[in-house]
C-alpha cells in the first residue's frame, strides 16, 4: 500500500530534479511502486489532477475553502493565513508554515499526527472524492471538514502537496509528455503503444494500470468506449490554397462551419454529447440529442460534428450565442427555443461496435452518409474531392458568403487521429492572427472599476512540464458588462488572494489579438505581447489548446522574417 508520505517524498525529489529525462525516471520509479489499484490515482496526482480531465467530477476547492480549512486545522485566523499567502506566494508553503506554526506554538493543538498514523494515497483520493460530491446546502462546511481531516492527518512533508492538490495545481512540472514516457519506461512498453492507448481512452491513469497488469499486450488492446470521449482531431492552418492542394494531392473540401464542436456518442437510445473540452454537455442540448435519436440510424456510433446557431436569415449567429447553450444548467428548454442549434456531422469514428479510426476518410464518409438521415436540424454536408484550385476557391468564397469561417481541406486517405493537429486536416480562413492564452491571474480595477477585475494575466503552455508560463496582461477589449460577467466567473476560480492581485486556477481561455510578439525578460515565457486586446472568451477550448511556448517562438521568428 502506498502512503501519501511516499508520494509526497517522490514529489519533492521530482520538484528538485532539473532535466526532463531525469524527471521521467523519477516518475517511472514512483509509478513502478504503485499497485494497479493505486496507479490511476497516483498517475493523475503526479500531473496535479485529482480526476481525469474529461471526468465530470471536480474537487471544487477555491481559496476561500482552502484558507478556512487551514485556519481550522492550525488554529490560526484566516487573516493570518492570507498574510502568509502574500509573503510566500505559494499555497503549499503556506500550508506548511501555518500547520508548522500551530504545532510549535500551541502544544495542546497538535496538527501533525505521529508517524504511525500514515494516511494512504487512496484515502486521500477518497476524501477528495467526498469533497467533490458535497453539494447543496452545507457543502461548504463538508468540504472544509474533509480538508481539515486531511491536513490534520498529514505530516509536514505532506501538507504542502495536499494543499496544492486540493486546487489541482501541484507545480512539480510533470505534464502528460513526461508521464507517457514514464509509463513506457516503468512497464517496458513502446512509447507509441502508450500513446495510442492514451489517444483512445484519454486517461493515462487507466493506461498505467493496464500496463502494470498486462504489459504491452493489454495496452495494445485498449480501445475506444462508448460514453468515454476521445480527443478531437484538429487542423493546421493552410498557408495558401495551392500549397494545401499540392500537399494532399486530391483533397476533400468541406465548409468550415462557424459553430462549436460536438462529439456524439450514441448507445441505443442513450445519447451523450461532449464539448471540445470533452465535458459532458448532453443535458444542455436536448434538441441535438433528440435529432440524433431520430435521424442517426445505428445501434451505436461515435460521431464528430459542429453545432451551429442560425439567425432568421439563415446565417450563423455569434459564437458567444452558441456558448450560451453549452453547459447551460437551468432554463435549458427556453434557451433552446431562443437559440436553436443545427448539427453538421462530418465524421464517424465508431459504428455498431467497430472502431473506424484507421479507415480512410472516404470510407468513413460513406458509412456516415448511410447512417445519417438529413433533416432541418441535422445533416452531413457536401464534401467535394477535387484538385482544381478554381473549384476550391469557389467553395471557399461560397462558404464565406454564407457567413461561415472558410473551408477544411482534408486528406481523403487519412485515418482519424484523436488529439492530433497534423497535415491531414488543413483549414483555410481569412487570417487575423490571434493567440489562445489561458488566464492565470487578475487585478481589481481602479477608479470607478474597483469592484470589477480589470486586467488579466495571460499564459502559454509548456507541454513538456504541463506548466503555464506568463506572457503578459490584457486590459483592453472588454465592455463593462463583460468585465462584470468575467469577475463573477473568475471569483470562483481564485486560488490565491493577495489583495489587489489574485491568482486564478488556469481554466478560462482568452483569444487575444496583438500587434507584435516581443522578447521580454519580464515574463517567465520570455515573450510579451504588444497591444494585446481581447477578441473572444473561448470557453469551448481545452487547456491543451492553449498556445505552446514553442508555437510562440515560431510565430516570433516568422514575424521577424516578414519584417
Ligand atoms: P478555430 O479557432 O479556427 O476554430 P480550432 O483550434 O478551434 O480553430 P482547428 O483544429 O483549428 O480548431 O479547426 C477545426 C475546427 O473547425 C474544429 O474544431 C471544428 O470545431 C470546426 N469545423 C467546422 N467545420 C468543420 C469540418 N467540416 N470539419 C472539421 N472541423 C470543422
Amino acid at each position: 500500500m502506498m502512503n501519501f508520505r511516499e508520494f509526497a517524498q517522490a514529489c519533492k525529489v521530482i520538484e528538485d530534479t532539473p532535466g526532463s529525462l531525469e524527471m521521467t525516471s523519477r516518475v517511472a520509479e514512483l509509478l513502478d511502486r504503485a499497485s494497479p489499484d493505486e496507479l490511476p490515482v497516483v498517475t493523475h496526482f503526479v500531473m496535479g489532477e485529482v480526476f481525469p480531465a474529461w471526468s465530470s467530477e471536480e474537487v471544487g476547492v477555491g481559496a476561500g475553502i482552502l484558507y478556512a480549512a487551514l485556519a481550522r486545522s492550525s488554529g490560526i485566523p484566516v487573516s493570518e493565513i492570507e498574510g502568509i499567502v502574500k509573503e510566500t506566494g505559494d499555497l503549499g508553503e503556506t500550508a506548511i508554515r501555518a500547520l508548522g506554526k500551530s504545532s510549535k506554538e500551541q502544544a495542546t493543538f497538535s496538527s501533525f499526527l505521529s508517524e504511525s498514523d500514515d494516511i494512504s494515497v487512496l484515502e486521500v483520493f477518497q476524501r477528495f472524492r467526498d469533497i467533490s460530491k458535497a453539494s447543496g446546502k452545507g457543502s461548504q462546511a463538508a468540504k472544509i471538514k474533509n480538508l481539515q481531516y486531511l491536513f490534520n492527518s498529514a505530516s509536514p512533508e505532506e501538507v504542502g502537496y495536499i494543499a496544492r492538490l486540493a486546487v489541482e495545481d501541484l507545480r512539480i512540472g510533470v505534464g502528460e509528455g513526461i508521464v507517457r514516457n514514464a509509463i513506457a519506461s516503468a512497464f517496458s512498453i513502446p512509447v507509441e503503444v502508450v500513446e495510442r492507448g492514451f489517444m483512445l481512452t484519454n486517461d493515462l491513469g487507466l493506461v498505467a494500470s493496464t500496463a502494470k497488469k498486462g504489459g504491452t499486450e493489454a495496452v495494445s488492446r485498449l480501445d475506444m468506449r462508448l460514453n468515454h470521449p476521445i480527443r478531437m482531431m484538429l487542423a493546421q492552418l493552410a498557408p495558401t490554397l495551392e500549397a494545401a492542394i499540392a500537399d494532399i494531392g486530391r483533397p476533400a473540401i468541406e465548409w468550415k462551419f462557424d459553430g462549436a464542436r460536438v462529439q456524439i456518442h450514441k448507445d441505443g437510445d442513450n445519447v451523450r454529447l461532449y464539448s471540445r473540452r470533452l465535458e459532458d454537455i448532453s443535458s444542455s442540448l436536448p434538441d441535438i440529442v433528440a435529432s440524433i435519436r431520430e435521424y442517426v440510424h445505428a445501434d451505436s456510433a461515435i460521431l464528430d460534428g459542429e453545432a451551429v446557431a442560425m439567425d432568421e436569415n439563415g446565417r450563423p449567429r455569434a459564437f458567444q450565442d452558441i456558448l450560451k447553450r453549452f453547459r447551460r444548467k437551468y432554463d435549458v428548454q427556453l434557451t433552446a427555443k431562443q437559440i436553436p442549434l443545427n448539427i453538421n456531422i462530418f465524421d464517424i469514428m465508431y459504428l455498431n461496435g467497430e472502431n473506424l479510426l484507421d479507415q480512410p476518410l472516404i470510407n468513413r464518409r460513406e458509412l456516415l452518409r448511410n447512417c445519417v438521415e438529413s433533416a432541418d436540424s441535422i445533416r452531413v454536408d457536401r464534401q467535394v474531392i477535387t484538385d482544381d484550385p478554381e473549384e476550391v476557391n469557389a467553395i471557399y468564397t461560397e462558404a464565406l458568403r454564407a457567413g461561415h469561417e472558410g473551408i477544411m481541406i482534408k486528406n481523403p486517405q487519412s485515418p482519424y487521429s484523436p488529439g492530433k493537429r497534423g497535415k491531414n486536416w488543413l483549414k483555410k480562413k481569412p487570417v487575423m492572427e490571434t493567440l489562445d492564452l489561458v488566464v492565470i491571474g487578475a487585478e481589481w480595477g481602479y477608479g470607478r472599476r474597483t469592484s470589477v477585475m480589470g486586467s488579466f494575466a495571460l499564459a502559454c503552455h509548456d507541454p513538456e512540464t504541463g506548466r503555464f508560463l506568463p506572457v503578459g496582461k490584457v486590459a483592453t477589449g472588454f465592455s463593462d458588462e463583460q468585465l462584470a460577467e468575467l469577475t463573477a466567473l473568475f471569483s470562483g476560480l481564485i486560488i490565491m488572494d493577495a489583495g489587489k492581485k489574485v491568482e486564478l486556477r488556469p481554466e478560462v481561455i482568452f483569444e487575444v489579438a496583438f500587434e507584435e510578439i516581443q522578447k521580454s525578460t519580464n515574463y517567465e515565457s520570455g515573450y510579451a505581447l504588444r497591444f494585446p486586446r481581447l477578441v473572444n472568451v473561448r470557453d469551448d477550448k481545452f487547456l491543451e489548446d492553449v498556445e505552446t511556448i514553442g508555437r510562440l517562438g515560431e510565430m516570433y521568428r516568422l514575424q521577424r522574417e516578414r519584417n
